[in-house]
């Protein structure tokens, strides 16, 4: 398919340094690609944007080899200076976030105020990391032994991979890449292979402000590419860690090479997240929070909501207005004003949603509304709310489109139980005005998610938090709060200053 560059409507795409064919990767600070060129494709009517000659194997070998080196002198940079430039990258952005946000919108399909909020997440991230640049502090121990201090040094790692998932195509780079740089890593960065230009006008992006403060552009190095590239990344022992955002699967794969060579993961996957709506919740609320939860980004959110567990007092009353709410949602253009729901992101996700469908109705589940896939040039889908049994073996799977399991509970321990019996553990939320209710729920028997909420969605996480789940989400914890200290290694110092050497423990040793 030919590039559909010229149309009118994909002129922003020159402001961000697009053409209607790029070069896939960056390396050393030049643009190249001697891989397989591949055609980014809008979800809405599955037309061509433009191509993309990915990174070749060899592309990423020379590449790396730059960025590697210009580790040493990216960490040797004062941290409150590495800030700097991370000030000055929110600074670029905040002048291109609407062209950003737009082609988030055009090549990934999520609705435009979720494409600009994607961006702005990475500005609110380049914020944070600034102020971080002057509080990587470690800690004074008291030592136990005379004339000797004990402290805690933060150094950084040198070269941070971050392979990323095509549902969040930039803002996941931001929690990483932000954090990574003000800790002194270069990094080195693998967007999702149907999401390219998006990585590439990040990049540009980047690179303009490096190259302004002369500083070498391999600090931040980028790959178009696949799971050819994932893996070289995965393997590589210039990279000590590596951060994977995509489903379990992939990710325990990456996971078992990268411990192979003793590197560290920071896993962010797969989700299967559940609301919970007591008997005294806010039933509007509940419903907004439920309907943007559930069909926001098209179900497409590691946060989606896919389980709804309601109490049986008020079952039928929030499915009705549920489903009422569902049958209002305009589907169509994600750059469209009044959209509220966009297409899947590829024709293999309609695919995955009808067979979910097929299963769904095989395991005994009863569609309430929604359930089809909508005749169209683009991946749309309907917004779809099944009544099914927590048993059923579907429910226990991430089935990434906007379909939602309702299912029934009478005590807030059985709510729990099902919230807690799925393999994933990424987000849970509770929906009750009872402080008894909201601490068990936060407590030790309650959710065992990495998020846990109190009247507010499964989704839209703020970036001051540490963002990540338990068990097949896989542990990670990335932006706010202490997610730092990952990027960087600890040195336990004991510095002797006087003449003796008294040993620890009251050793006597000759
Ligand atoms: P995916 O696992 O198919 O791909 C993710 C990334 O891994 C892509 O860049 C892909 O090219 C790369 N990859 C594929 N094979 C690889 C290999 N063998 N080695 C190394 N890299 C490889 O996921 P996806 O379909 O792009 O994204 C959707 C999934 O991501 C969902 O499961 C969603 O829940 C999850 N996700 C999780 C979070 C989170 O924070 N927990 C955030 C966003 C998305």
């Amino acid at each position: 398919m030919a590039p559909n560059f010229a149309k009118k409507e994909y002129q922003f795409l020159r402001e961000l340094g697009l053409a209607p064919r790029n070069q896939g990767c960056y390396g050393s600070g030049v643009w190249r690609g001697h891989g397989p060129t591949v055609t980014s494709i809008n979800p809405a009517n599955n037309q061509p944007i433009a191509e993309v000659v990915e990174a070749s194997i060899e592309d990423y070998e020379e590449s790396m080899v730059a960025c590697a080196e210009a580790a040493k002198l990216w960490m040797q940079i004062p941290a409150p200076k590495r800030g700097e430039i991370v000030r000055q990258i929110g600074d670029a952005l905040r002048t291109k976030v609407q062209h950003l946000g737009r082609l988030v919108s055009l090549e990934m399909g999520k609705i435009l105020p979720e494409g600009i909020g994607e961006v702005q997440e990475i500005i609110d991230m380049c914020d944070y990391a600034v102020g971080l640049s002057r509080q990587l502090n470690g800690s004074i121990i008291p030592s136990e032994r005379p004339n000797h201090m004990m402290m805690e040094v933060w150094n950084p790692l040198g070269v941070v991979g971050v392979i990323t998932a095509f549902n969040f195509p930039c803002a996941v780079l931001g929690w990483n890449a932000c954090i990574a740089l003000v800790c002194g890593n270069t990094v080195v960065w693998k967007g999702a292979p149907t999401t390219p230009l998006i990585t590439i006008a990040m990049t540009n992006l980047v690179a303009e402000v490096l190259e302004k403060n002369n500083l070498p552009g391999a600090i931040f190095t980028t790959f178009c590419g696949g799971a050819e590239i994932g893996q070289a990344i995965a393997h590589d022992t210039r990279i000590p860690l590596v951060s994977f955002t995509g489903s379990s699967k992939v990710g325990q794969f990456v996971q078992q090479t990268v411990n192979r060579r003793f590197g560290k993961c920071l896993l962010e996957l797969s989700g299967n997240n559940a609301i919970i709506v007591m008997d005294d919740a806010d039933i509007q609320l509940a419903v907004r929070s439920v309907l943007f939860a559930a069909v926001g980004t098209a179900g497409q959110r590691c946060t989606t909501c896919r389980r709804l567990l309601l109490h049986e007092t008020i079952y039928q009353t929030v499915l009705d207005q549920l489903v009422e709410a569902y049958k209002q949602v305009k589907v169509g253009d994600p750059l469209e004003k009044a959209t509220l729901l966009g297409p899947l992101h590829t024709p293999a996700s309609k695919v995955n949603f009808e067979k979910g469908i097929d299963i769904i109705k095989s395991q005994g589940g009863k569609i309430l509304t929604g359930g089809s896939s909508i005749e169209s040039e683009g991946n749309f889908v309907q917004p779809t709310i099944v009544e099914i049994s927590p048993d059923a073996p579907i429910v226990k799977e991430e089935l990434f489109g906007p379909v939602l399991y309702v299912l029934k509970f009478q005590t807030l321990k059985e709510a729990i139980e099902i919230n807690n019996s799925v393999p994933q553990g990424l987000s849970s939320s509770i929906f009750t005005r009872r402080p008894e209710v909201i601490f068990r729920w936060i407590g030790p028997l309650g959710s065992d998610c990495g998020i846990v909420n109190v009247n507010i969605p499964t989704n839209g996480a703020e970036i001051g938090g540490a963002f990540g789940g338990e068990k097949a989400t896989g542990g990670g914890r990335e932006a706010g709060s202490d997610s730092w200290k990952q990027y960087m290694r600890r040195s336990t110092c004991t510095i002797n200053y006087g003449s003796e050497l008294p040993l620890a423990q009251g050793i006597n040793f000759g």
